[in-house]
């Protein structure tokens, strides 16, 4: 008998591992795949090497050489004397026992289910695409960025138009299969303009591809402010990448079945300008695929060498059997838990049907003590915050409360980041969401071109957005696009944690010249 039976090693798995390992519990933790997860293996630290590489070619060859070395880190963290690894596929028996493909069963007082996420495809066929609208947008949780990318209606399926081989082939891929092309692709078009869809139209457009983004809303990155995203796009359309907003995927046609061929998406004078025509083609001849859509009532298509679809991720939850345990997955897909990540049992007697909710209203109410011993959710698979950071402070808060060690982590403070160049990032809620819900707040605005160190940097281009209470009160949110913005809304993260006021923001001494100096510049 083990103190804690943790499944899946991703960030989520493998820290929280290590954590209560160090406070002295024994742990076995079950990986099917390599450990580090989607995000070691095919999600941040991949993308992330690619936009710091200057070419394809170096991202490539960089790329395995990163995760490699990074994965043996984790192994070593993980041969820890308190932690087990268990390389299987692990699936429940009961709420405290877990069996492995081998048949060997495994039993402990506590289970952390952190399984991830994997690419939710877009589901495509012959009905008519709803109007796109565009919902609010949400500052405080870019889990909507990651997790449901854009708003996409289900039509059909897929598979009738683009088959796995084709898939295979790499015509229609996902992040991991766009992450394993060898050969750059002289035309990418990529269905979603959420933040893996952004960080990769970035990252291609930098590498040479000529870029098309088909989006159904009106404006990218719904989980960042209105205003700092439209300026985003702006930014990457003078980079040469080509968006259609607004417009709703209908067929994707591999390019020798397509009977209207398509059109490129930019016209002979915009590919000279950005240096385009000299690309040789990805493929040999009839390669590619034709991505129809219609936008303001109108059919266009975009031909493309390889489609990227990243239109969001879908909790991993088959195969864990949690029929066994009567839960009821939520709407998403998603694990309920309670605000300690404690999985939500459903009312339905032990042993019933795993079923997903149609209304939020059918969910079950949050355990109140009901549980026999303790079942945990963190990570992707709970669909909270769709992060690898939000993974392991998840882990790290269920560990806390296992051992009875109290802690104040804010999970309604979570920071994150958007590796376009320029990056963009946030906390806390955007401006369009403290109207909505009729928060009183100020905003404070300030732009890289006043900085001196932007300036001296040549990265003039940014703004950064700052909302707290009225009269220079408690900082709220930070919403910024620009070089390292990420590293200005971390520092901004550590005040509104602490609670503390754009005063004293204002008041705390920063160094010159740097680009933080931004924050304390804010109108
Ligand atoms: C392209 C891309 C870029 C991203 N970039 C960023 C970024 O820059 N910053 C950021 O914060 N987040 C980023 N993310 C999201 C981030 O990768 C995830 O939020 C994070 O990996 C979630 O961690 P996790 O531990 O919940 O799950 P995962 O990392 O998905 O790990 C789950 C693990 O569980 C294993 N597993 C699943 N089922 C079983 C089973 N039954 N038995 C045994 N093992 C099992 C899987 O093999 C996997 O290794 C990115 C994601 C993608 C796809």
């Amino acid at each position: 008998m083990q103190d804690l039976l943790i499944i899946g090693a991703g960030p989520g798995g493998y820290k929280t591992a290590l954590h209560a390992a160090q406070h002295g519990l024994k742990v076995t933790i079950f990986e099917a795949g390599h450990v580090g997860g989607t995000c070691l293996n095919v999600g941040c630290i991949p993308t992330k090497t690619y936009v710091h590489s200057a070419s394809f070619a170096e991202a490539i060859e960089r790329q395995p050489q990163v995760v490699e070395q990074l994965r043996s880190g984790v192994e070593t963290l993980l041969s820890h004397p308190n932690i087990t690894l268990v390389r299987e596929h692990a699936t429940f028996v009961d709420a405290h026992t877990v069996q492995t493909h081998s048949g060997q069963r495994y039993t402990a007082d506590n289970i952390i289910i952190a399984t991830g996420s994997s690419t939710k495809w877009l589901n495509l066929g012959p009905s008519q695409p709803t109007a796109p609208s565009r919902p609010p947008r949400g500052g405080a949780n870019i889990s909507s960025g990651i997790s449901s990318e854009t708003q996409v209606p289900p039509r059909g399926d897929l598979e009738g138009a683009i088959s796995p081989r084709e898939r295979g082939e790499g015509l229609v891929v996902d992040s991991t299969g766009l992450l394993s092309l060898k050969e750059l692709p002289r035309r990418l078009c990529i269905i979603g303009a959420g933040v893996i869809g952004m960080e990769f139209a970035s990252v291609f457009r930098h590498f040479g591809s000529e870029v098309t983004v088909v989006e159904f809303l009106k404006e990218c990155l719904p989980a960042i402010d209105a205003d700092i995203a439209k300026r985003l796009r702006k930014v990457m359309e003078k980079q040469g990448v080509k968006f259609y907003m607004g417009a709703a995927v209908k067929e994707i046609r591999p390019l020798s079945n397509s009977p209207r061929g398509g059109e490129d998406s930019l016209s002979s004078g915009e590919k000279e300008n950005i240096g385009l025509a000299a690309l040789p083609p990805t493929g040999g001849a009839g390669r590619g695929a034709s991505v129809l859509f219609e936008q303001k009532g109108k059919e266009l298509s975009v031909e493309a060498d390889v489609v990227l679809m990243a239109t969001g991720r879908k909790p991993n939850t088959e195969g864990l059997n949690l029929e066994a345990l009567g839960i009821t997955l939520e709407r998403n897909g998603a694990i309920p838990v309670d605000e300690h990540f404690e999985v939500a049992p459903s009312k339905s007697p032990r042993g019933g049907t795993c079923v997903t909710a149609e209304n939020p209203e059918d969910m079950p109410a949050p355990p109140r003590g009901g549980w026999e011993g303790a079942l945990y959710a963190i990570g992707d698979v709970n669909g909270r915050q769709m992060l690898a950071h939000a993974a392991e402070f998840q882990g790290h808060h269920v560990v806390n409360r296992i051992l009875g060690i109290e802690d104040h982590i804010r999970f309604d403070v979570m920071p994150a980041a958007i590796f376009t160049t320029p990056e963009a990032a946030c906390v806390g809620p955007a401006e369009d969401q403290l109207k909505a819900a009729a928060t009183p707040f100020e905003c404070h605005k300030a732009f890289y071109r006043a900085n001196g160190k932007a300036l001296s940097m040549g990265e003039t281009e940014g703004m950064v957005k700052l909302c707290c209470e009225p009269g220079e009160g408690r900082l709220l949110s930070c919403h910024a696009y620009g070089a390292h913005a990420a590293d200005l809304v971390q520092e901004a993260t550590a005040y509104i944690t602490l609670g503390a006021t754009l005063r004293q923001l204002r008041e705390t001494v920063h160094i010159h010249p740097t680009l933080s100096e931004i924050l304390i510049e804010v109108n």
